[in-house]
């Protein structure tokens, strides 16, 4: 049987051959040290236990539908956690519950594009944007986030990349996979591009509570009201909640004229029925509380200690360069060209797979045009992160293509 034409342009290469060599070794009886993957459960970075006893609480009355939009108490503590963050104008009306934020990514963009259609994505990204603006028939066209820079995205790069038929524009802030948090002024400038050429922005701020040392989180709605926006969250990452599937949306600048989009995607979260019942019910309690992230990237707190651990290790490795992170959960390294002379990222991934039993990501599946860097997920212990990174330098320094 044929797969649909229309995946032929679709990738998303965090989870493609690599992952698979990796569950035959496994099958194989081998033991991988899997550092590809931003979910902390495993790592012994649970669900804290009051979202947990919530969701049982609520089993057994959650067994039906619910409203295609999520539940109405879930809904209510997102517009709070909005508005409080300086987005005053959510209401539970302009929020909308999905299976995670991946389920809403697909759907926010199924609503928007036409054959043809043009998102800009930064590059490097979250490949799951790029891949699901291939998915709906788009093209995703990549600006560029600077290296040199802190990874901020090169507002000039991003405004020449315009054309007639852009739609969209989409922000990772904190970002995934370099760790950068963008600064108020990157925002106000990439917000001031969207409004200037009537784009739909969609905010994706799955790491927004985990920033490290000085960085701040700004909120892109509370920044530009008036711009249309769709900002997007979750519990997979900073409620250490990925097995939940448990996302939202809230829409924010939306005009009269708008609302056409708007209908297309409770049409689209009509036709799935709704997400998972028994993990919204975790919503309240998650976003009410006492937020347990902030303890674990304060200074002392383990994914900060990870984060420093890490960086330092593999910053002393030869030919190895990594901006420190500012957010999020992952190491974005740059092997240096002329000292490594990489021509093939994802078999350079498979070699060390194959050889030392340690599974990284190739940092073109995040949609660079060189193959020049790696991946590290810092959710393990140090004792891991450790092994890991020797296991690396060691099969570095050894390593030609
Ligand atoms: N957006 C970004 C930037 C991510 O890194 C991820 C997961 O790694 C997602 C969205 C998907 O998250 P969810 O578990 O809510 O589907």
């Amino acid at each position: 049987m044929k797969q649909a034409q229309r995946l032929k342009a679709v990738r998303y290469d965090i989870r493609g051959p690599v992952l698979r060599r990796a569950i035959e070794l496994e099958d194989a009886g081998n033991q991988i040290i899997k550092l590809n993957l931003g979910n902390p459960a495993p790592w012994g970075l649970a669900t804290p236990d009051p979202i947990v006893a919530d969701v049982v609480h609520n089993l057994k009355s959650a067994q039906g539908y619910s409203d295609a939009r999520g539940i109405y108490s879930a809904r209510v503590a997102v517009a709070q956690k909005y508005q409080l963050q300086g987005a005053t104008t959510v209401q539970p009306e302009d929020v909308m519950l999905g299976n995670g934020v991946s389920e809403l990514i697909v759907m926010s963009l199924q609503a928007l594009l036409d054959t043809g259609d043009e998102v800009l994505v930064p590059s490097p990204d979250y490949p799951l944007w790029t891949g699901a603006v291939s998915l709906c028939g788009g093209r995703a066209v990549h600006y560029r986030c600077d290296e040199s820079n802190g990874w901020q995205p090169d507002l000039e790069h991003l405004a020449s990349r315009i054309t007639a038929n852009t739609r969209a524009m989409v922000i990772i802030n904190p970002n995934n996979p370099t760790g950068a948090v963008y600064s108020r002024a990157t925002l106000a400038g990439m917000l001031d591009i969207a409004r200037r050429h009537g784009l739909l922005v969609f905010a994706d701020e799955i790491y927004d509570k985990i920033v490290y040392d000085d960085a701040v989180h700004h909120t892109a709605a509370s920044i530009a009201p008036d711009v249309p926006m769709i900002s997007m969250g979750g519990l997979s990452k900073t409620h250490r909640a990925a097995g939940f599937r448990s996302g939202w949306l809230a829409v924010t600048g939306f005009g009269p004229q708008d609302t056409d989009y708007l209908e297309g995607l409770q049409l689209l979260a009509n036709m799935r029925l709704c997400p998972n019942v028994p993990a919204q019910h975790a919503i309240q309690t998650a976003l009410g509380g006492y937020q347990s992230i902030e303890p674990l990237v304060r200074p002392g707190g383990r994914l900060y200690d990870q984060r420093e651990h890490a960086w330092q290790s593999l910053t002393a490795i030869p030919g190895v360069e990594c901006f420190r992170p500012e957010g999020a959960l992952y190491l974005f390294a740059k092997l240096d060209p002329e000292v490594h002379k990489i021509r093939d990222d994802e078999r350079l991934i498979i070699d060390l797979l194959e050889a030392k039993h340690l599974l990284l990501s190739h940092g073109s599946g995040f949609n660079i045009d060189t193959p020049d860097h790696v991946r590290f997920v810092f959710l393990a212990p140090v004792d891991v992160l450790d092994e890991a990174i020797n296991r690396f330098a060691d099969f570095l320094s050894g390593y030609r293509q």
